[in-house]
């Protein structure tokens, strides 16, 4: 398997090795989609990568390039009767990552009440400050 790189202790790596179930939808060389066994709506699914990383950063292009479409025919698929869907993807405890190995959640939106509920605080910022902050990140790219 390309780039297999799985750890020991990591629920999710032993998901991807089928030392733990899972509800398993589809499957590439890379990567891997499941259901979230607590989910926010009916489908709400995960797609995780075939190697070991806590971050999106930590996780090689070519596999990140296999996900996303992976996710995309999934989103069609496990949505059932909903069309509409949040892709979410957290990374850190402080934006609400628990589990520690990379995972896009797939979150079918049926309805106002179920799926993924955003708190969105907009900030309102001056030109100035918005072309400050565009400075400091291109420095840094
Ligand atoms: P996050 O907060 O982004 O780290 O989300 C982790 C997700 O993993 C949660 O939505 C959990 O319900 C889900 N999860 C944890 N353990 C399992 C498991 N054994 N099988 C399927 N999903 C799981
Ligand atoms: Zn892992």
């Amino acid at each position: 398997m390309a780039n297999q790189h799985l750890t020991d202790d990591c629920l999710f790596c032993k998901i991807i090795r089928g030392e733990i179930p899972s509800c398993k939808i589809a499957e590439t060389d890379k990567s891997y989609c499941f259901l979230d066994i607590n989910p926010l709506s009916e489908g709400h699914a995960l797609v995780i990568p075939k190697f070991h990383a806590e971050f999106l950063h930590q996780v090689p292009d070519d596999i990140l390039a296999d996900m996303l479409p992976l996710a995309k025919k999934v989103a069609l698929a496990s949505g059932l009767d909903a069309s509409q869907y949040n892709i979410l993807q957290n990374n850190g405890p402080l934006a609400h990552q628990v589990v520690k190995h990379v995972h896009f959640h797939i979150i079918p939106k049926p309805d106002a009440k179920q799926g993924l509920q955003i708190g969105w605080p907009q900030q309102v910022i001056s030109q100035d400050d918005l072309k400050t902050t565009l400075g400091r990140i291109k420095e840094k790219l």
